[in-house]
């Protein structure tokens, strides 16, 4: 579903982002980004969503060339995405359901019909009784699962999570991450970035980033 062939990134002459990166995520799998700061984490996952191009190698995303897609194409790439990035915080001058509303809205989406998603993910991350409520009112931890909610609104088909954890406490980031899971647990491929080595667990597939370099998987 999710495929690096021979990928590198360099942004500047000096500086190499990711070096020749050849992975494959499978439909359904759940996977973690591991690395410190500056590995390459979040240039990787912006590749997937074609918010940057690679400089050589080939980016597969869905059977679709990344590097080949046409600036009108990347809103239908996006559509199977749910991205949830540090770039894109909520809207504090709205509720939370209004937030989570917003992809629908903007994609044309009836207004009745959009309110009754929202209210459905923002019951899958439990939060539905904090719909009205403004995003500031929300703890760190409970913003961020409604930005999960808003990217999950569309029902892609994959998760894209970009350090969601940062910034918590163990048990906010504890049930920021069992949201996302409960979404790999009804099929949807997940890729969750973190530097926080304790938000690994052993069951799950990780891939480790250093210094833009892919570390040997354990078996
Ligand atoms: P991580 O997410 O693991 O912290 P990043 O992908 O953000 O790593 O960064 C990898 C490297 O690429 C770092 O050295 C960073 O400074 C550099 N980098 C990231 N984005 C840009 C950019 N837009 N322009 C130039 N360099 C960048
Ligand atoms: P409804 O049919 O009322 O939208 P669902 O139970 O079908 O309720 O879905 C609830 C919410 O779960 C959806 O609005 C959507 O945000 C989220 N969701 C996203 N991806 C999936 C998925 N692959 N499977 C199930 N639910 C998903």
């Amino acid at each position: 579903m999710i495929e690096f062939q021979q990928v590198s990134k360099q942004y500047s002459a000096e500086a190499m982002a990711l070096r020749d990166i050849t992975l494959n995520i499978e439909k359904g799998e759940l996977v973690f980004l591991a690395g410190p700061s500056g590995a390459g984490k979040s240039t990787l996952m912006k590749m997937i969503a074609a918010m940057e191009r690679p400089t050589s190698g080939k980016v597969i995303v869905n059977g679709q060339d990344i590097g080949k897609i046409r600036r009108a194409g990347i809103p239908f790439l996006r559509r199977n995405l749910g991205l949830i990035f540090q770039e894109q915080r909520l809207l504090n001058d709205r509720s939370v359901l209004a937030n989570v509303m917003l992809p629908l809205t903007v994609s044309g989406a009836p207004r009745a019909a959009a309110e009754q998603r929202a209210r459905a993910a923002l019951d899958k991350v439990g939060l539905l009784e904090r719909a009205a409520d403004e995003p500031l009112a929300l703890s760190g931890g409970e913003q961020q699962r409604v930005s999960i909610a808003r990217a999950i609104v569309n029902r892609p088909q994959i998760i894209l999570a970009d350090e969601p954890t940062a910034n918590l406490d163990r048990a906010s980031a504890t049930r920021v991450l069992d949201a996302l899971k409960a979404f790999h647990s009804v099929g949807v491929t997940c890729l969750i970035s973190t530097h926080d080595e304790l938000v690994l667990e052993s069951a799950a597939r990780v891939i480790h980033l250093q210094q833009g370099e892919l570390l040997k998987e354990a078996a």
